[in-house]
């Protein structure tokens, strides 16, 4: 028996309920990813909260399911993007949108600079690029500089900054290339300072945020010029595998909040994907076989990485551990056996769940992988042999008003 991640407290009842409906509510057809967005809004509450003067930005790459952006919207400032695609799926909505990523083509440039989008330049190339767009089409642009920091935020799951690299402009050259994009006349917005993602911890996240202001604090001194936002990253991390624990976020809050309000002239925001959206979504997958085989015990599913590759560890890990996951369908006090959990394709690398205890499973049972809400679906490989692309659910209260 190999050990799992922890369920999130909120589905921990058998048999399962996602935002308070039974699961046979989403699995007429399987697989399906549910999202239960009562989750999302109380993770929102909590960071405004612990968060008070702060901008809050959905990466929207974590899950850019539809109604997931349309419930958002209204909850919180800025949608971060990452390509036209974005762009255009978040068109509209009234919030703040910045658009950060390398390569970013003229027709993309053009299109956020006409829509008033702040670009995060990720090089002096693209920064030249976008002045002469703008130039052309006669508008003035929103342009930030992504930095890359000297530093990297310790303990994270994906390093993003210290060494040389395609994300940001590397601080040394940062200060004259503000200087040339006023200078051109664009509408200087700030720096974007990412330094990296999925960090559980608290210390290290406080660390790099005290570098990243005194970073925009030297940068800002060397171009002569205060910055109106401050885009801090983020890296809130999620608990997915065995002895990690959820961050707490409002220590966080409590260390970074009295150094920002002493800088008044320049707003601050932090950009979220998977700490907002996780933990909240599930994806259900059916049992279509169950075989022994040398001893152990299979139960062969209908979707797996085909439509949850990060759960299979394939997805930026090194070592493959086990998500958490249940039998959605077992009602409490079924007897547990060691079974591994697979998926459809014809590949060794399709396993959900490798040799864990579960209630015993049956064909026609459904089995629950949590922690499906971010980087799931759309960071899957769903042609990869031909299965239908599964549906999508979002359920729980989507009207929390922002508090
Ligand atoms: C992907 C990304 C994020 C979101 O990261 P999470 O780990 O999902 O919070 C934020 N900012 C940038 C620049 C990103 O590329």
């Amino acid at each position: 028996m190999k050990p799992m991640g922890a369920i999130p407290a909120e589905f921990r009842e058998a048999p399962l309920t996602i935002g308070g409906r039974p699961v046979s509510d989403f699995t007429a057809q399987t697989p399906v990813f549910v999202y239960d967005f009562g989750m999302v809004a109380g993770r929102i509450e909590r960071f405004r909260a612990a968060f008070p003067v702060v901008d809050l930005h959905y990466a929207v790459k974590a899950n850019p399911f539809a109604p997931m952006l349309a419930a958002m919207a209204p909850l919180v400032d800025g949608f971060d993007i990452a390509s036209g695609g974005e762009l255009a799926m978040t068109d509209n909505f009234a919030n703040q949108r910045s658009f950060a990523g390398p390569g970013k083509r003229d027709a993309e440039l053009e299109m956020a600079i006409r829509a008033g989008v702040t670009i995060n330049l990720e090089s002096a190339g693209e920064a030249d690029r976008a002045l002469a767009i703008a130039d052309r089409i006669g508008f003035t642009p929103r342009l930030a500089v992504r930095v890359n920091p000297e530093f990297e935020l310790r303990g994270s799951g994906m390093r993003m900054g210290g060494r040389a690299s395609p994300f940001g402009v590397d601080a040394e050259q940062v200060p004259a290339l503000v200087k040339r994009i006023i200078a051109a006349g664009a509408d200087w917005r700030g720096f974007h300072i990412f330094a990296g993602s999925q960090a559980l911890d608290v210390a290290a996240i406080i660390d790099s945020q005290a570098h990243t202001l005194d970073l925009a604090e030297r940068l800002a001194n060397e171009a002569g010029t205060t910055p109106p936002l401050v885009n801090l990253g983020g890296g809130f991390g999620i608990p997915y595998f065995p002895g990690e624990t959820p961050l707490y976020v409002e220590a966080i809050g409590a260390t970074l909040m009295p150094r920002l309000s002493a800088l008044p002239e320049t707003r601050f925001a932090i950009e979220l994907g998977r700490w907002l959206v996780g933990e909240a979504g599930v994806y259900l997958t059916r049992v279509v076989d169950r075989k022994e085989s040398r001893g152990e015990t299979f139960l062969v599913c209908d979707g797996g990485l085909n439509h949850q590759l990060a759960a299979t560890g394939n997805l930026g890990t090194v070592v493959r551990r086990n998500y958490p996951v249940a039998v959605a369908t077992a009602e409490a006090g079924t007897p547990t056996e060691t079974v591994t959990v697979v998926g459809p394709l014809c590949t060794p690398l399709d396993r959900l769940a490798d040799q864990v205890e579960l209630p015993a499973a049956r064909p026609g049972d459904v089995i629950a992988v949590f922690m499906a809400g971010a980087y799931g679906l759309s960071a899957s490989p769903v042609d990869f042999l031909g299965h239908a692309r599964p549906a999508e659910f979002l359920t729980g209260d989507t009207q929390i008003p922002r508090a």
